[in-house]
């Protein structure tokens, strides 16, 4: 029985609201607290009329850390859950250090002037979580996050040596706008028109951003064409994964989409830098941001699948063998449950498992910790039971 805080009020955020709301065995009170508190209480009532229950709500600016500390204090959370967005990351780590809680996310931290993101700014946090005594689970959504744990599941059970991991991520979904992004548009547009990079035989490989393709048969969607991106679990991976000589991630996008954004990056609206703007400094992405649909309200009517896994090659016992390991999560289905589309939900549920683990101290320890630094099984069997069945296919 323990309390949880949330911070954000996005399409994750209220994911994450809705399901620890419904488990009233791990969480006996649930406080949402995000920059405008009129989107926390639409969430809470939302909560309220579908799953009869109250939670809190508050106003916080989570990049205001005095501020944090003193909610924290107040609050006493067993621990904070932040989906708010990367740029807070480091802010909600030192108001947790602070005030002694643990703390869990979904994304890795980027500062805000540079299209970058790694774990080194976390990382850091180590030795002071270490020496706090408080634990730290860094990328606990799907992709960072489930798919981490699915190359733990397969290095556990499966192969005694994992050689190459393909990522693959797809949405077969359809949302009825002409553009629109699944997830913060900023954060989203960032990522995609990233220079794409692996790593193989020992090094950090670089493509242009969306230069390299291929198509996958996706179980539950079928064949798509599939663009090589950077993302953020591959580091931690490359790292914890034994035997690692290619590690690769991919993601399937509409022809339509990639022609807006490639005419959205020609004209400038993907800028990053500030701009002069009727005597005003603005930042065209942020702008963008503005005009663009908000992920959470893509939720009423989306319908199709998204169907995310890792494809694992390696040995067991001396002979190689390949295996796909992955959910398939309906967007029409997840709506019916917590009024959410099923890229939120596929985030929101894996950050309420890990914060499930951390309170109950299923998952222990001192210090920063990557997904698949964990053990996996009890992991998998919650986040199946609690929304995002998995499946295994020896291919
Ligand atoms: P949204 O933009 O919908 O929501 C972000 C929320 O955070 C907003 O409610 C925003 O408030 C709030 N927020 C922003 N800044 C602050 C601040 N300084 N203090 C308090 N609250 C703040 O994003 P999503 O819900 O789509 O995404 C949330 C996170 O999940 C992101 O970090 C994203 O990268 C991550 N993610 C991870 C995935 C994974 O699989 N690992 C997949 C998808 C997303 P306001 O409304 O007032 O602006």
């Amino acid at each position: 029985m323990s309390k949880v805080l949330i911070i954000g009020a996005g399409g994750v955020g209220g994911v994450v609201a809705h399901k620890a709301a419904m488990d009233k065995q791990t969480f006996s009170d649930v406080m949402l607290a995000s920059r405008t508190l009129a989107k926390c209480d639409k969430i809470a009532a939302e909560i309220e009329q579908m799953h009869g229950r109250k939670i809190r709500t508050k106003q916080v600016d989570a990049d205001d850390v005095p501020q944090l500390v003193r909610l924290l204090k107040e609050y006493q959370p067993a621990v904070v859950i932040n989906v708010a967005l990367p740029y807070q990351d480091l802010h909600i780590m030192d108001a947790c250090l602070e005030a002694g809680v643990d703390y869990l996310d979904t994304a890795n931290y980027e500062p805000p002037d540079v299209a970058k993101f790694e774990y080194s700014w976390q990382w850091a946090y180590q030795e002071r979580f270490q020496k706090a005594g408080r634990m730290a689970v860094l990328g606990s959504g799907f992709d960072p996050g489930v798919t981490n744990v699915f190359c733990a599941h397969v290095q556990k059970h499966l192969l005694d040596e994992i050689h190459s991991i393909d990522i693959v991520d797809c949405n077969a979904g359809s949302h009825g706008k002409a553009f629109a992004t699944n997830f913060n548009p900023e954060i989203n547009i960032r990522e995609i028109t990233a220079r794409g990079r692996y790593w193989e035989n020992g090094e950090w490989k670089e493509t242009d951003p969306l230069s390299v393709s291929r198509i996958f048969d996706y179980p539950g969607v079928g064949e798509k064409k599939s663009f090589l991106l950077y993302h953020e679990e591959l580091e931690s991976l490359v790292k914890n994964i034994k035997g690692l000589k290619r590690i690769r991630f991919w993601m399937t996008f509409g022809e339509s989409y990639l022609k807006h954004l490639e005419v959205l990056g020609n004209v400038g609206m993907t800028r990053i830098d500030e701009v002069e703007f009727e005597g005003k400094k603005i930042v065209p992405i942020k702008f963008l941001r503005a005009l663009l649909p908000d992920p959470a309200s893509l939720a009423a009517g989306y319908s199709g699948k998204t169907s995310i896994g890792c494809l694992c090659e390696g040995v067991k016992n001396g002979k190689p063998k390949r295996y796909f390991i992955y959910n398939i999560c309906d967007h029409a289905e997840t709506f019916k449950e917590v009024h959410a589309q099923a890229i939120s939900y596929t985030t929101g549920v894996p950050a309420v498992t890990g914060a499930k683990m951390m309170v109950d101290k299923t998952w222990k320890g001192a210090g920063v910790f990557n997904m698949e630094q964990l053990d996996p099984d009890p992991f998998l069997a919650d986040v199946a039971k609690r929304g995002l069945p998995w499946h295994v296919e020896e291919r």
